[in-house]
């Protein structure tokens, strides 16, 4: 039997983690069997389901590269098919009309559960069962005539032929309604597999308080998709190894449901980012910055005027600071003799008494240096702090404020030489003359 999986969002606005990562192993499971992954729209949702939602989702899988194996499914296109189903099960006695509720609205169909026990086996979290008496009829078709989620869910599982179903655990306690529609439609249920859900660091469903929760957050952040694919194949699942950086390939290769864990599975942004960073890196150089220089430029910071290699040597010099793309918008400062000064690190560092006159004194030195190499510049700053029986410290910050206006950054004295001598003076004594007083 082919494995056929499917991911079957509800467009609703934008596309969160959660339902990406259960794109992903859709996905991951259908390449590992050799097998196809399907795509389903649940666009019945007339009111919430916006082409632009059905774009962002469209999109959000493109942009991670997560090819479906046959044109996507409409389950709005699909309506006559549901109430071919209702019709049938009303036909054969599994479903009866009511007026739910006698609100005098018309009466609605709703499915009768078989009146046993139910119960199904879960790939991740095992079997699982449910007591007849807590498993009431439901409604499948409203009485304004349209289906219910339950029943085109099912309807559409069977159309497309779809062996497993990998979702979110939300959908747990309507599988057992699930299951009970396959058996009456005479369809065999397929496998199920339900994700344990994405958590904060409190244990709480991680939402967009927690930070970025939406793909277009991380896209727009200037994330890699290689790198969030690999971040997110891995939460909740692992290869059984301590192995973290992972390939496409090597995930299709690994996957497997049976590492799926069933306990909640952590964000942390924090660990993304380092492997954002760790991708960043592996990208060939060219790529890298083209992709800075793209950040620069719409933040109005890049300059043609500086030398071709200019930010290669700055990328160099920022390293794993980089982590992001964007990251490079903070280091604006290796770009334009127009940069900020941080209000905190100036009355820190340049108001503190000693710091101005540490700062004219490094200005010279600096102007009269013929060697301009970070190791040069260090020796000189260190040997003037000695001589002025001063500690290096108070002679470091003044001069990475001056010549950044921030006090975080890389190693000064590698700043400084790629900054050059005449940018690094001219800034030292702009500074001078701007908080001199
Ligand atoms: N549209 C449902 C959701 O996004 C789908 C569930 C399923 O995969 O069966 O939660």
């Amino acid at each position: 039997m082919t494995v056929r999986t499917r991911f079957a969002p509800s467009p609703t606005g934008q596309v969160h983690i959660g339902n990406l990562r259960a794109a992903i192993y859709n996905w991951l499971y259908a390449r590992h069997a050799g097998g196809q992954c399907l795509l389903r729209i649940e666009d019945t949702d007339r009111e919430r389901s916006t082409p632009a939602a059905v774009q962002a989702v469209l999109e959000a899988l493109a942009w991670l590269g997560l090819t479906a194996d046959e044109p996507p499914l409409y389950q709005s296109a699909r309506t006559a098919a549901h109430l071919a189903a209702a019709e049938d099960l009303l036909r054969r006695g599994r479903a009866y009309k009511a007026d739910k509720g006698g609100t005098g609205q018309g009466e609605c169909v709703l499915f009768r559960m078989p009146g046993t026990d139910m119960h199904f086996h879960d790939e991740i979290k095992g079997d699982l069962a449910k007591p007849a008496a807590d498993l009431q009829d439901f409604v499948i078709v409203r009485s304004n005539g349209t289906p219910v989620f339950h029943l085109a869910n099912v309807v559409d599982d069977i159309a497309m032929r779809v062996t497993h179903v990998i979702r979110g655990d939300d959908h747990v306690e309507n599988t057992f309604r699930h299951v009970a529609l396959f058996q009456a439609l005479g369809a065999p249920a397929p496998k199920y597999a339900h994700l344990p859900m994405i958590v904060n660091a409190q244990g709480k469903p991680y939402s967009k308080r927690d930070g970025a929760a939406y793909v277009g957050d991380f896209r727009a952040k200037g994330y890699l998709p290689a790198a969030l694919l690999n971040y997110l194949a891995l939460l909740g699942w692992s290869p059984g190894d301590d192995r973290e950086l992972l390939s496409r390939d090597e995930l299709v290769r690994l996957f497997t449901l049976e590492r799926v864990q069933s306990s909640p599975a952590q964000m942390d942004p924090v660990k993304l980012q380092w492997m954002n960073g760790e991708y960043m890196r592996a990208l060939p150089r060219a790529e890298r910055e083209a992709a800075c220089r793209a950040v620069l430029e719409a933040r109005g910071l890049w300059n043609d005027a500086l030398p071709a290699d200019y930010l290669g040597r700055v990328l160099e010099v920022l390293q794993e600071r980089v982590k992001l793309f964007t990251d490079i918008a903070a280091a604006g400062y290796f770009f334009t003799e127009d940069y900020p000064y941080d209000e905190a690190a100036v009355q820190k560092r340049l108001r503190k008494p000693g710091a101005r006159e540490a700062l004219a004194a490094a200005r010279s030195v600096y102007a009269a240096l013929t060697d301009f190499s970070a190791a040069a510049t260090e020796k000189a700053l260190r040997d003037l702090a000695a001589a002025r029986g001063a500690s290096f410290g108070d002679w470091v910050h003044p001069v990475r404020v001056a010549v950044s206006g921030t006090a975080i950054g890389p190693s000064l004295f590698h700043l400084l030489e790629v900054l050059g001598q005449a940018r690094t003076v001219q800034r030292m004594a702009k500074t001078l003359e701007k908080f001199g007083g």
